[in-house]
């Protein structure tokens, strides 16, 4: 049996080889299977726009970036392609974009969350990773019928948090935390998760990151490496970075590790490792990971969804991509789950038999 109950083992863990990493992996995915079954969940991933108002320092479709060409799908792009992957039998959507809060879209968002639960007769279960938005606004849309919302805190170190964004108000780590607070209280299936192998960061910090995903009993993570962009003020640092393979491995490691301390919940196999690794993901689920996330938006128009560069899955979304990974998750002993949320196993916002979410928690 392995343990990461303090920081001082999962700094061991984060960091071990030979032998012992291939334990480590063998148990993650062993865990899985034992509390979730051997399989893997499909959430298509549309990538709604790339018009935002915030301006992460690390984000290749940050506003300050003039070296883009903007999009937004159209309704009609949308819902094609929600229908895709309900006709597909994915089981579920993630709509993601860059963060906007204007009345017009809040509205637009509620509005294809209901058409969206109309054409699939209900079945398609939503994601949202829309940024920072007002309590009222969740509310809206969990009301419209989404039932997960996924939003990164990036990284837990709040010190750190502040050297990866603009010093203003709309960059703020409080009101991060508020979010994901509001999320919760909502009723969302929260999901979070953080970067790995961000310039400033150390093992110590991305030990605290799993002790913190823990201490809020988050639903679902997704974490992946940090891949410079060269249109971003970070870019300046990429002398300081871990090298690409060193990401790659750390990222893997954090996966089982992050299993291991929370059995039950979803863990992403993120579109950033597909892009260290053609299969990259594959190795994220032999570690205990059991959620994939398919590109399924518009071709033409997902090459300027840049948020890092190398961004893989140009020609993702399609039969063949869909049976090639059906055959790799077969290689990992996995079976896909076609047409499952995958949500009934554990009640929303409890990684145990406490149904309170920690919020609640410190009010009773
Ligand atoms: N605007 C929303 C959703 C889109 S960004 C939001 O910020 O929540 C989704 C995720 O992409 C971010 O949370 C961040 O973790 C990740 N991301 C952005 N730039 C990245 C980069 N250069 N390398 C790796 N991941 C990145
Ligand atoms: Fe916008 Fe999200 Fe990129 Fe930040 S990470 S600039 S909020 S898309």
């Amino acid at each position: 049996m392995i343990t990461v109950t303090d920081k001082r083992e999962l700094a061991y863990y984060l960091n071990c080889a030979g032998q012992e990493e291939k334990d480590l992996f063998q148990y993650a995915a062993g865990l899985r299977n034992r509390h979730l079954g051997n399989k893997v969940y499909l959430r298509g991933l549309i990538e709604l726009s790339n018009i935002c108002r915030k301006n992460c320092l690390y984000c290749g479709i940050r506003r300050g970036n003039t070296t883009l060409v903007r999009y937004e799908l159209t309704d009609r792009e949308v819902l094609a392609a929600a229908r895709y992957a309900w006709e597909g039998k994915y089981g579920s959507i993630v709509i993601q974009g860059g963060e906007r809060n204007d009345r017009a879209f809040v509205l637009r968002i509620e509005a294809l969350v209901k058409k969206i639960k109309q054409l699939s007769n209900q079945e398609l279960g939503i994601t949202l990773s829309l940024g920072e938005q007002r309590a009222e606004t969740y509310r809206r849309w969990f009301e419209a019928g989404a039932h997960r919302y996924l939003l990164r805190i990036e990284t837990s170190n709040e010190s750190l948090y502040k050297k990866i964004h603009p010093d203003d108000s709309r960059h703020s780590f409080p009101n991060r935390l508020k979010c994901l607070e509001h999320l919760q209280k909502c009723g969302y299936r929260t999901g979070s998760g953080v970067m790995i192998g961000l310039p400033f960061q150390t093992t110590e910090d991305l030990a605290d990151d799993l002790s913190f995903l823990k201490d809020i009993r988050i639903d679902m993570v997704g974490m992946g490496p940090y891949l410079e962009h060269e249109s971003t003020p970070l870019y300046a640092c990429r002398q300081s970075l871990l090298p690409v393979p060193e990401r790659l491995r750390l990222s893997i490691h954090i996966v089982a590790c992050l299993r291991i301390l929370m059995p039950h919940i979803h863990i992403a196999a993120t579109t950033a490792l597909q892009a260290i690794d053609p299969l990259g993901r594959e190795k994220a689920v032999a570690a205990g990971a059991d959620v994939l996330m398919p590109n399924i938006t518009p071709f033409s128009k997902r090459k300027n969804y840049t948020l890092y560069r190398n961004k893989p899955c140009i020609e993702e979304g399609t039969e063949e991509g869909l049976r090639q990974l059906s055959e790799n998750m077969a290689a990992c002993r996995c079976r896909i789950a076609w047409n499952e949320w995958g949500d009934s196993l554990k009640p929303a916002t409890s990684d145990g038999p406490d149904h309170l979410t920690p919020w609640e928690e410190a009010t009773t």
